[in-house]
């Protein structure tokens, strides 16, 4: 026996809003044997399982009367490479950014304009994380995932993860796929997709001709950090709604009666708005009501100030929703998990 359960232990340091609820039961898991014994214990004393990364998009609405599992499993390999592409492995509890960092180090691109990313590895598939103009569907191979309910073993291949605008078969079958570790067919050959948001315009400024993936990175990471709050220093899961897709015909309607509406095109005929955007117009940005607030540069963001419970968070969440279904006829749906 080498999981090491604790009782009731604050889960303050384990979720990026600095929400302070607590774990009934609480263990991080070093190795997939960690992970069986966190499911036998689950069953054995009857309690439910929360397995948890770094807690980055996670808003914690009130004492989780579960075992959380934090994934702490570590370990990079490159199972196979040719002249041009690189299969890598990750194990779930690797931190994100510095996962990616690693590659670039190694001369390896494809993660880049993911950088700065928080989390880990092993939820980067639950909302195919994405970020100017990629996402990891675009660069994942398969993944290995622990069914709870056999504890067997099962490979997803891109197909069966069913990737979709932060979306996955993983977050419908909610809490039945403990993924141990993912694989992404990488590159040696950059391919870099400048084109999105303010990349291009940054790389310029900065004198950069012919940028590498490094240089990407690095341009990307200063963007967010400008932009975005550091959960280290105000508590947030960075964009709480997910950009709302509509009809060609109802982002035509919105466009005559708000000429600034910011939408884009999709490949299927819909249209993206900027969830931002609206929240921004509705006059919700810089709002404070106690320690919940929306932050005062991106309107998507919603922080606490310090001492917000996941209540006031989700209180406040609800309040945006209503009034941007008032006045856009929009509904705008959360993106971080919800327990
Ligand atoms: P957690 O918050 O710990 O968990 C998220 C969900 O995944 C939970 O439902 C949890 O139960 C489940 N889960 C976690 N690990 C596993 C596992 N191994 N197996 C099965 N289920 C698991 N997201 C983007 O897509 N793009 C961005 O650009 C982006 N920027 C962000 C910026 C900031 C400042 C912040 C705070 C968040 C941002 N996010 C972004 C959201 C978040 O970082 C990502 O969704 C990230 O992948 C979450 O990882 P995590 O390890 O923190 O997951
Ligand atoms: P931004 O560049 O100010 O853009 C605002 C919104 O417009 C974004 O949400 C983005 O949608 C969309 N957009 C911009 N350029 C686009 C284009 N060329 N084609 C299609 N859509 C476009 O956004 P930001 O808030 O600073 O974030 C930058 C990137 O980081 C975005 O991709 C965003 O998703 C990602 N991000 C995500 C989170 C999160 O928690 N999920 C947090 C911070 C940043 P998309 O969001 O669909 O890309």
């Amino acid at each position: 026996m080498t999981l090491q359960v604790r009782n009731d232990v604050s889960l303050k340091p384990f979720n990026s809003f600095g929400v302070d609820v607590r774990a009934r039961l609480f263990a991080q898991a070093h190795s997939d044997d960690d992970v069986r014994e966190a499911l036998a214990y689950a069953q054995q004393h009857d309690v439910q399982l929360l397995i948890i990364g770094g807690g980055s998009n996670l808003l914690l609405t009130g004492d989780i009367d579960a075992l959380v599992v934090r994934m702490s499993t570590l370990g990079i390999r490159i199972l196979h490479e040719d002249c041009t592409h690189a299969l890598v492995e990750a194990e779930a509890g690797e931190p994100w950014h510095p996962f990616v960092q690693d590659m670039l180090a190694r001369g390896i691109a494809g993660l880049e304009n993911l950088s700065l990313i928080p989390g880990t590895v092993g939820a980067a598939p639950m909302q195919n994380i994405g970020a100017y103009g990629v996402e990891i569907k675009d660069v994942f191979h398969s993944l290995t995932a622990m069914d709870r309910e056999t504890g067997q073993l099962r490979e997803f291949s891109l197909e069966d993860c069913a990737f979709g605008y932060r979306d996955s078969v993983f977050k419908h079958d909610a809490g039945r796929w403990l993924i141990l570790r993912v694989r992404f067919r990488l590159s040696y050959s950059a391919n870099l997709k400048l084109d999105y948001g303010p990349v291009r315009q940054r790389l310029d400024e900065l004198g950069i001709k012919q940028p590498t993936p490094m240089d990407v990175s690095r341009a990307i990471c200063a963007i967010r950090s400008e932009k975005l709050p550091d959960p280290a220093k105000l508590g947030n899961a960075g964009s709480f709604f997910k950009n709302p897709l509509v009809s060609a015909e109802r982002a035509a309607s919105l466009k005559i009666t708000h000429p600034s509406l910011v939408s884009y095109p999709q490949a299927d005929g819909r249209a993206k708005l900027a969830a931002g955007w609206l929240i921004e117009q509705a006059g919700w940005k810089g709002f404070r009501d106690g320690d919940a607030g929306v932050h005062r540069l991106q309107s998507l963001v919603l922080v606490n100030y310090g001492a917000a419970s996941g209540a006031d968070l989700l209180k406040l969440a609800r309040a945006i929703q209503a009034d941007i279904v008032e006045k856009f006829g929009v509904e705008l749906e959360m993106e971080p998990n919800l327990y």
